[in-house]
């Protein structure tokens, strides 16, 4: 396999100066995610993902945070009570989508279905035994609703 030549009147490369390859290990060691890395450097993704190759360095994302069964319980108490989960996130000093993939597969019980869980109603706000993340009007409401569209059933 050849080697890519540089600059032969292709798109222009970035060019990792050593400078760059030392922040990019900083980052990396900080805990940066490739997007974050990529954005410092204003740099594309598979030039990034290279160069971290390259330098032997591995991006760990806080999508390994391990929760504990204190933090499980609590993640599933904040969203029955209505917290959002960018509050939670903020508070567990994790990600977004962090705390969105833990919270789907501690719904997901040890039969692989989701976990009846009291959520608050969409609409009413009032908190009932949801059948899962897709079950999020209290049956009262979706009788109402149901009315409301002409939908007898
Ligand atoms: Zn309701």
């Amino acid at each position: 396999m050849t080697r890519p030549v540089f600059g032969a009147g292709r798109i222009a490369r970035r060019i990792f100066t050593p400078e760059d390859d030392a922040e990019i290990v900083r980052l990396a060691a900080s805990g940066a995610s490739v997007r974050a890395i990529c954005m410092a450097l204003s740099a594309g993704r598979r030039g990034v993902a290279a160069r971290l190759a390259h330098l032997g360095v591995t991006v760990t994302t806080r999508a390994s945070y391990a929760f504990t069964a204190k933090e499980d319980a609590d993640i599933l108490a904040r969203l029955a009570a209505g917290d959002s989960a960018s509050a939670i996130a903020r508070d567990l000093g994790v990600g977004h989508q962090t705390i969105l993939g833990r919270t789907a597969s501690l719904e997901l019980g040890r039969a692989g279905r989701p976990a009846r869980l009291r959520r608050p109603c969409l609409r009413c706000r009032v908190p009932f035994a949801s059948d899962g993340p897709g079950n999020r009007l209290c049956r009262r409401c979706v009788d109402y609703a149901a009315e409301q569209s002409g939908c007898l059933l």
